[in-house]
């Protein structure tokens, strides 16, 4: 056990010190460049030796970014553009941002318009069809794109077998990542929601065979652990982001264990696979373009609905809560037939509006309570 909390005390100043980690990188001499939200193929960062750096906002009042956006505009858009905005961000080579919902396209104008002469953006356009031959030689082309823009940011050539061996670390990462999320499930007395969050933010300002090595020590140490479930009230959480801290904390003072998440910054962004063989570039487009169950993506027969609820069944979860992202169209659309889903194969549900701006979830804390004691 005490080798499990150190260990999570590790990642913990990873996350809490993303700066900290930026700071090494440099003086390492390596650049760093952004990475927003979602699947971006940072492979090609790995492989060119810079440093892929996670950028999905932060929790916070937006006041620059107010001036480029309505009101009503998700925060993950606002929250980053404000990081941008206040030279938050100054010491990034670039940024890299996709377009594959109606808030990050605007988002990436303004960024242009805002920090753009700063910090340059490289934007990844990616196929919503996936699942035809076009679709997939558009992202390839895409990515063709992608990787001359980050070369020329690197200073370097990216070169195929870099490539290939960064594919590879990717994969032993997305899987390790996997499997840390089943194993936080079942140890939810040795890692609380809040340590949980912690190990996974982490990975997102650590080289990912740093943080690769940490998560497999840390998945030994729980794997040589009796599960300690019982008396925890096991969920799936699912929505965009569950990094909120008061958020972890009313999950937490409230015995709820997370058995499986449907999250887009937790397990769908370690669902992904790359082939390891043929052409590097083809087998990253063809990575993404076998993605499913996501609300960002495509899914005119909305599969990711029906997926949570048997995500719940599969994990042993009592039932969901779905952390709604406040002015985020894709969830807004999936959530009424997520509910009719889960509601169809008695999950339990609640939903629960978040957001990175607000800070006080008083309403949400007496949701939870008494979602538990339905539960
Ligand atoms: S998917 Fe939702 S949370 Fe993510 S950028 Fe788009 S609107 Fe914002």
């Amino acid at each position: 056990m005490s080798d499990v909390k150190e260990l999570l005390a590790a990642f913990a100043e990873v996350a809490d010190h993303p700066s900290a980690q930026a700071d090494r990188y440099l003086a390492e001499g390596k650049r760093i460049i952004g990475v927003g939200p979602y699947y971006i193929p940072e492979e090609l960062v790995h492989a060119g030796g810079g440093v892929p750096f996670g950028v999905w906002g932060m929790v916070g009042p937006a006041a620059e970014a107010k001036k480029y956006f309505p009101p009503f505009f998700c925060s993950i858009c606002q929250m980053t553009l404000e990081m941008g905005l206040t030279g938050k961000l100054d010491r990034l080579s670039a940024m890299m941002v996709t377009g594959l919902c109606d808030n990050l396209r605007p988002f990436s104008q303004n960024w242009k318009a805002g920090v753009g002469n700063r910090i340059p953006m490289i934007f990844v356009s990616q196929p919503q069809n996936r699942f035809f031959p076009g679709g997939r030689q558009y992202a390839i082309d895409s990515y063709t794109e992608v990787k001359r823009d980050v070369e020329e940011s690197l200073g370097t050539i990216i070169e195929d077998d870099a490539l290939r061996s960064s594919i590879k670390i990717y994969n032993d990462w997305r899987s390790a990542m996997r499997q840390f999320v089943r194993l936080a499930g079942q140890h939810p007395a040795e890692v609380s929601v809040e340590e949980r969050v912690k190990v996974i933010n982490a990975g997102y300002y650590l080289l990912k065979e740093e943080h690769l090595e940490m998560v497999r020590a840390l998945n030994a140490a729980l794997g040589a652990l009796p599960s300690s479930l019982a008396g925890y009230k096991p969920i799936v959480v699912s929505g965009i982001y569950e990094d909120i801290p008061e958020i972890s904390r009313i999950l937490d003072d409230n015995n709820y264990a997370i058995v499986a998440d449907d999250i887009a910054k937790e397990s769908r962004a370690f669902a992904m696979e790359v082939p390891e063989t043929g052409d590097p570039l083809e087998a990253l487009a063809d990575g993404f373009c076998n993605l499913r169950n996501d609300s960002v993506l495509f899914d005119p027969k909305k599969g990711h609905c029906r997926a949570i609820p048997a995500l719940a069944k599969e994990a042993g979860a009592e039932g969901v809560v779905i952390l709604m992202a406040k002015f985020c169209d894709p969830e807004e659309y999936d959530e009424p037939i997520t509910k009719i889903e889960c509601e169809k194969a008695g999950v339990p549900v609640v939903v629960i509006e978040v957001d990175q701006s607000t800070e006080t979830y008083e309403q949400a804390r007496t949701q939870l309570e008494t979602f538990g004691e339905l539960l």
